[in-house]
């Protein structure tokens, strides 16, 4: 993994086929950012792009790796 800095203002999605809707990535977000996707029906969770502070923690925790970064936010 290489030491990539980190972007400004690139909040994460969860990938919906891989979440398995523990609920860790809720509870270790310190604004309040996360909560189950009621749209997808598979318990899956999703980010709220406006509350995320691009902390990191839930993608840190995520078991499965099912938070990523948004593309569309990159600046190259
Ligand atoms: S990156 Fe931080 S602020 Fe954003 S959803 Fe994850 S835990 Fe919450
Ligand atoms: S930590 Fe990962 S697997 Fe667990 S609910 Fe969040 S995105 Fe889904």
């Amino acid at each position: 993994m290489s030491d990539t800095p980190k972007l400004n203002n690139a909040p994460y999605y969860i990938k919906e086929d891989v979440c398995i809707g523990c609920g860790t990535c809720e509870s270790v977000c310190p604004n309040s950012a996360v909560s189950i996707n009621a749209d997808s029906g598979s318990g899956a969770y999703k980010i709220d792009a406006d509350k995320c502070k691009d902390c990191d923690a839930c993608v840190e925790q995520c078991p499965v790796t099912a938070i990523w970064e948004l593309e569309s936010n990159k600046t190259e």
